[in-house]
């Protein structure tokens, strides 16, 4: 059962080449979509696309008006896509998925019907239809990692099809391709999240746009939210404690062999050591320094847009200010 207090739903889907799905892919959404019984929109975000994609966006427009495209002027990526999509989606929830028919529009009643107690339902393609080595196998590896390293549990980061409720996607921005990451990043506000098992299909038409490559840039987009969920809004207590234990090692070197020149009379200029603890020194001084410089980043960014640090959900029994 789809909760009643939804309303309208937005579907946001975006789209880069993918001429030879449009069309397919819109008729089995309305299908689902027109059995909902809910008010709904279908959000397509055309991606700079170079084919006929747009051209038959526009005419799924002009037949259809729960259809709105947003065009972008140039290849953004999918993550931009997602968030010209969320800025404009006005639906009580919001439904991601791919544009290439490998997420099914009819999973979209189980979504839905899960999001009651919950903020963000996230899609488990548990029998994923994509090669092993290249796409499988990296994946897994990459889920685990980021489960680990976030807290936030999941099977399957890389699913699109996910299910929001609005105030999350109205909270959130996003930069680079930390799409994957929205759950990790929701976390930080407090949503809660849960996964529920949906159909692949293989890809049969059109390409994937992405390849091995993606490995790299998903472990340093981790680092990234891994530091910004823990320290960013108090970035000494990360730099700080290196910086201490670096300067005071530096330190600690340095009096020694001063020690050893001054009691002893031995000649220190040519020791290795001597050039460790100098090193250590600098880089002690360094970062505490970028610590420093963090912390008034910190104020800045939250001072001179009046960003609290904290969310609040709601507030009982205290009318407006
Ligand atoms: N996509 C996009 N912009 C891009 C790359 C991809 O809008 O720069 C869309 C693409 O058209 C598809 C979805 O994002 O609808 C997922 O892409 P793809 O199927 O290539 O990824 P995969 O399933 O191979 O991970
Ligand atoms: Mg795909």
């Amino acid at each position: 059962m789809i909760p009643e207090w939804i309303r309208t739903i937005s579907v946001v889907i975006p789209l880069y080449n993918e001429e030879e799905n449009v069309q397919e892919l819109h008729a089995q959404l309305t299908e689902v979509m027109q059995s909902l019984g809910r008010d709904y929109e279908v959000i397509y975000v055309d991606d700079g696309s170079t084919d006929r994609t747009l051209s038959l966006l526009e005419e799924l427009a002009s037949q259809d008006h729960h259809v709105v495209v947003l065009s972008l002027r140039r290849n953004f990526g999918q993550t931009a896509a997602f968030a010209a999509g969320f800025d404009f989606a006005g639906g009580d929830v919001i439904v991601t998925m791919d544009g290439d028919l490998q997420n099914d529009p009819k999973d979209i009643p189980r979504l839905l019907s899960h999001i009651d107690g919950y903020d963000l339902v996230s899609g488990w393609r548990k029998k994923r239809r994509d090669p092993f080595l290249t796409r499988r196998l990296p994946s897994r590896i990459a889920n685990w990692l980021i489960s680990t390293v976030t807290g936030v549990r999941l099977h399957d980061y890389g699913c699109s099809l996910k299910a929001y409720r609005r105030d999350v996607i109205k909270n959130l921005r996003l930069y680079g391709e930390m799409h994957r990451f929205i759950p990790a990043v929701a976390s930080w506000y407090g949503v809660r999240v849960t996964e529920v098992e949906t159909t692949h299909h293989p890809r049969r038409r059109g390409k994937s746009k992405y390849g091995m490559g993606r490995t790299v840039k998903v472990l340093l987009d981790l680092i990234t939210v891994k530091f910004l969920q823990s320290f960013s809004t108090k970035p000494i207590q990360f730099f700080g404690p290196f910086g201490l234990a670096f300067g005071a090692a530096g330190v600690a070197i340095s009096l020694y062999l001063s020690l050893r020149k001054l009691l002893l009379g031995e000649s220190i200029g040519g020791r290795p050591l001597l050039l460790l603890g100098v090193l250590l020194i600098i880089v002690g001084i360094q970062l505490i320094g970028m610590g420093l410089l963090g912390e008034m980043l910190v104020r800045v960014y939250h001072e001179s847009q009046r960003k609290p640090i904290y969310v609040i959900k709601k507030i009982i029994g205290k009318k407006e200010k």
